[in-house]
């Protein structure tokens, strides 16, 4: 079969060291490829090096490479869910640009997403090459929480690497919502899809862009927005609370009743409780304040991006 138009969605930020030979292995990839048409889309997250420049020079050289440049540095999911909007064809590929996810595996995907008649073919995380230990810990236990506490399944160890095809990329655009949580909102979708084992390799050059403050706002959209037990949270603190505080009463009623304690002595207890329901209630109400938070963000109704300029594209 050889009707199968594919884009490849790469995000780019700061990736100047890298984008050349990004470039040369996906091309050769997609040439290599049974395919009835093949794009490129970068899209340039408001980089401040010279990546932008490099993109530009692809674009001329190739029709097929398509560059969407936004005003500013807005994320790695907004960067993606630009390139889902404005991809053009049959199934896309979703690729970092420093090639920690191997695009030889794009043959592997089509050859699967053929064969199964699938929606989607999504990459699953056997070993992470080349990442701190730091990284690999709290991605080992991002993915088990989140699994845990989501309303719906979603796949362990498993990245925006992945293949979907126009039913998917239709049903992924009408979806209202500002903050995408990428990975989770296409399985939240269904339809079939199945996985690809891998080896995540490491970064061709350059430092990953995903330092420790864009890790958790990625963590806490994925967990605001995929699950409700976060506010469940403080209703079972309160019955833990009401439980001990029973236990408390029965102790110093029974206890002053028979004479069993002194009364006035107890600032330590009183102190212990003070804490305690002080933590309680402040990690409540944080929890409560970051929907209120979400909310806020969704109530705005902000575009996810702005765009600049686009090259190669038709309009
Ligand atoms: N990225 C982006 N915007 C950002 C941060 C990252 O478009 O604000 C891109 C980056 O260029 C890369 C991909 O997202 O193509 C994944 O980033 P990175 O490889 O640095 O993350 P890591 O693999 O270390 O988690
Ligand atoms: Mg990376």
């Amino acid at each position: 079969m050889t009707d199968l138009k594919i884009s490849v969605i790469v995000p780019c930020f700061n990736e100047e060291e890298v984008i050349q030979r990004a470039y040369s292995r996906i091309k050769k990839v997609l040439d290599d490829s049974d395919n009835n048409g093949q794009e490129i889309i970068f899209i340039d997250d408001g980089s401040s090096d010279r990546t932008l420049d490099h993109l530009r020079a692809i674009a001329v050289r190739d029709k097929n490479a398509k560059v969407i440049s936004f005003s500013r540095n807005f994320g790695h999911q907004q960067a993606v869910s630009a390139g889902i909007r404005y991809c053009t064809g049959d199934v896309a590929v979703i690729i970092d640009a420093d090639m920690q996810d191997p695009p030889e595996l794009i043959l592997e995907m089509t050859r699967i997403y053929r064969n199964e008649s699938c929606n989607g073919v999504y990459a699953v995380r056997m070993k992470r090459k080349g990442e701190s230990a730091f990284k690999k810990l709290t991605a080992l236990a991002f993915y088990r929480i989140i699994n845990f506490l989501s309303d719906c399944p979603i796949p362990l160890d498993t990245g925006d690497f992945r293949l979907i095809d126009r039913t998917v990329i239709d049903e992924f655009n009408k979806l209202p919502e500002k903050n995408k949580f990428i990975r989770g909102l296409i399985s939240w979708i269904g339809f079939k899809q199945v996985p690809l084992y891998y080896i995540r390799e490491e970064r061709l050059a350059g430092e990953t862009k995903y330092p420790l403050r864009k890790m958790l706002k990625f963590a806490t959209t994925g967990l605001l927005y995929f699950s409700k037990k976060p506010l469940k949270l403080a209703i079972s603190l309160g019955f833990f609370n009401i439980l001990i505080g029973a236990f408390l009463i029965l102790y110093a009623v029974v206890g002053k009743l028979a004479n069993l304690i002194e009364t006035v002595p107890g600032w330590a207890s009183l102190l212990v409780a003070v804490i305690f329901f002080g933590g309680v209630q402040l990690l409540t109400i944080g929890v409560l304040g970051e929907y209120i938070g979400s909310i806020f963000d969704e109530i705005k109704a902000r575009p996810e991006f702005i765009i600049g300029q686009k090259l190669n594209f038709d309009d």
